[in-house]
């Protein structure tokens, strides 16, 4: 196949330089109401691929971010604990696949974490893009959670705006006495 950024032949979705070049992951928290919020990149620096997620070519690219970016970061975290599974936030199928299910399970999968899969559906299907913080929480994404009770759970998305989704998905878990040790995104969009 060919680098998706530069043309070359690759091995993967982007080539090594590419990989080097573009996707150096910089760690930032933030909070969330209670809960810490870990990001990887400023969402402008790689908005052109988070948006493939409305496309074919997203499931590839997203299997990448998990692969890459995810997926060690949440090692790192299993070597001083096992127990806690990793949710996707919202993992409806559109256009074929779930994005944010593809970050979930293969970032779980490669960091040996276990993972539900398709815990938490949002039965609103209001589209956040461009609304301010007052009209999410006027039309929250009232999620179905479909998990077990109890426990330790990491969230994951791809990427947070004002918070206000994870904060949903957060405050829902914890009625169900999930401990939400914190929330893993691609990038924020407030860096
Ligand atoms: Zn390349």
């Amino acid at each position: 196949m060919r680098c998706l950024s530069c043309g070359r032949w690759s091995f993967r979705v982007f080539c090594v330089e590419c990989t080097r070049a573009l996707f150096v992951p910089e760690i930032s928290h933030r909070k969330v109401g209670s809960l810490e919020a870990v990001s990887f990149f400023p969402y402008r620096e790689i908005e052109r691929w988070i948006l493939t997620k409305h496309h074919a070519a997203g499931y590839r690219i997203y299997r990448f971010f998990a692969a890459q970016i995810v997926a060690p970061f949440l090692h790192e975290y299993r070597v001083g604990d096992e127990t806690a599974r990793v949710i996707g936030i919202d993992e409806r199928v559109e256009g074929g696949y779930s994005h944010t299910a593809v970050l979930a399970r293969y970032g779980a999968r490669r960091a040996g974490l276990e993972y539900r899969p398709g815990a938490l559906i949002a039965r609103n299907r209001v589209h956040y893009a461009g609304k301010s913080l007052q009209y999410r929480l006027e039309h929250p994404r009232d999620f179905r959670y479909r998990g077990e009770k109890g426990g330790r759970a990491i969230l994951v998305d791809d990427v947070v705006t004002t918070g206000s989704t994870l904060a949903e998905a957060h405050t829902l878990l914890r009625r169900y006495g999930v401990e939400v040790l914190f929330a893993v995104t691609l990038a924020d969009a407030a860096r």
